[in-house]
């Protein structure tokens, strides 16, 4: 095995189709219902929110959809990312096992998010759509979809988590440097954000809550769409170029993956990797395991159940089946801001339904002991939400050390941390609490899901 670090691909390599898993499941997707209906939902009803071209995407069983030149343009100008094989870190482990992280955060907004931002900014423009609202929540998202909107000339309006908002200026920095308005939800500028304003004056706010405002905005005005950056099948589509591009350069490496690990919000960093992975084991019998780790905060594979649910808080969204924590679900403040989702993407919870995906649950504080220990070995600063899958690939390896195995791990690295120093300071200074969302509250919350009609 030669001790080369890094295996980097020709712009010309970079791939242009996206790996569409919905051709390959062993069983159909359940189908989105209307929220006040109950019953299955059409393009229509998604056509005030989405472009045309992405609600086909998002219920498309074509397996390879051809990626239009001008979003593989702009991809070709950050892609493909660097596979690195994490030299430096096994030694620090002492392990026989072979680690190797796909690195997201060389995106000019130091994540993967970018790669379907850039894709549905693009197709709104397709569809002369002039204006486009988004959530977010540590402003991850919102920073990929204002990058985006710059590059094709869009207007965006970002309802930002009013704790984040408080907490993570330069993530408003930068958004508002592309050129987006961003404001703290709730609003008062939507229904959504007064009703809940009217109930709690002071409240911090949530993604669900966000979400809602969103989504009223984008649906109240003709020349308006909405934009999601996770959970979705045509946003986990778009993420694919990251394991296809990782395939390729594991071949190079001479090595194939024992196990695939991702840290799990939506779903669409590790669907992203996994997926190209998955479909080996899925058409070809491979057994390949794949690892999603959560936030034992808010442990939506390992606590949540398999139901239909609101995407949103309000209940304005359809209805989708997955692994869910209840759509009232009011997460605890922990620095991994982009994993505090309620839900999880339906073909992540799908898959994990059918014994494809594994899911782990870490708490704060070891998922920073894991973060420090990869920073110094590796040099890189992750994101504490990245930091989730090393703590995985962590615990694999040392696995593997205990075992005497030879493992080949492969984990997704899907962003940088320059903008959560703050967080690390805290974890230095002892101030850092662990958390673990309690079984009761999830029952509790559970009692409020929806019961839609004919849904099981
Ligand atoms: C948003 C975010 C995540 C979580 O979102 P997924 O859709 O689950 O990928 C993970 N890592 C980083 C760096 C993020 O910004």
């Amino acid at each position: 095995m030669s001790d080369q670090n890094q295996y980097l691909l020709q712009e010309s390599q970079v791939p242009t189709r996206w790996y569409n898993i919905a051709a390959d499941l062993q069983s159909p997707p359940f189908p989105p219902l209307h929220p006040a209906t109950g019953m299955p939902i059409g393009p229509d009803d998604l056509a005030p929110l989405f472009p045309m071209a992405v609600i086909q995407q998002e219920v498309s069983a074509e397996r390879w959809i051809d990626i239009p030149q001008p979003i593989l343009d702009i991809y070709r100008t950050y892609r493909a990312t660097p596979l690195i094989r994490a030299h430096r870190l096994e030694r620090a482990l002492g392990t026989p096992a072979h680690i190797y992280y796909k690195y997201e955060g060389a995106s000019p907004i130091g994540s993967h998010k970018i790669n379907t931002a850039v894709a549905q900014a693009f197709y709104n423009r397709e569809e002369g759509v002039k204006r486009i609202t988004t959530e977010t929540g540590a402003g991850q998202w919102g920073s990929a979809l204002a990058y985006a909107c710059r590059m094709f000339d869009i207007d965006l309006k970002v309802y930002m988590v009013r704790v984040s908002y408080e907490q993570k200026p330069y993530r408003k920095a930068l958004m508002h440097l592309y050129g987006a308005n961003v404001v703290p939800s709730p609003t008062t500028d939507t229904n959504a954000g007064r009703s809940v304003l009217a109930e709690t004056p002071n409240s911090s706010g949530s993604l669900g809550i966000a979400i809602s405002e969103a989504v009223e905005d984008a649906a109240t005005r003709a020349d308006t769409k909405y934009s999601l950056g996770s959970v979705l099948n045509h946003v986990l589509l778009h993420q694919t170029v990251i394991g296809q591009e990782a395939m390729l350069q594991m071949e190079m490496a001479g090595e194939e993956p024992d196990v695939v690990i991702g840290c799990v919000g939506g779903g669409s960093n590790f669907g992203g990797l996994a997926f190209p992975f998955m479909r080996r084991r899925l058409a070809e019998g491979a057994t390949t395991r794949f690892v999603a780790a959560e936030p034992g905060a808010c442990p939506t594979l390992t606590k949540g159940i398999y139901a239909y649910d609101f995407g949103d808080t309000v209940g304005l969204t359809p209805l989708v089946k997955m692994d869910t924590l209840g759509h009232s679900f009011m997460p605890p403040a922990i620095h991994a801001g982009g994993l505090r989702y309620h839900g999880m993407a339906p073909l992540i919870s799908q898959l994990h339904r059918e014994g494809h995906i594994e899911a782990v649950a870490h708490l704060q504080t070891s998922v920073f002991d894991a973060a420090v220990q990869f920073a110094r070995a590796e040099g890189i600063v992750p994101a504490p939400e990245s930091s989730h899958a090393i703590r995985s690939a962590i615990d694999e390896a040392l696995d593997a050390k205990t075992r005497g195995e030879e493992r080949v791990i492969l984990f997704n690295l899907s962003g940088h941390g320059f903008l959560d120093l703050g967080a690390y300071e805290q974890y230095f200074g002892g101030e850092l609490e662990d958390y673990e969302y309690p079984g009761e509250l999830v029952e509790e919350a559970l009692k409020a899901l929806p019961r839609p009609a004919g849904a099981s």
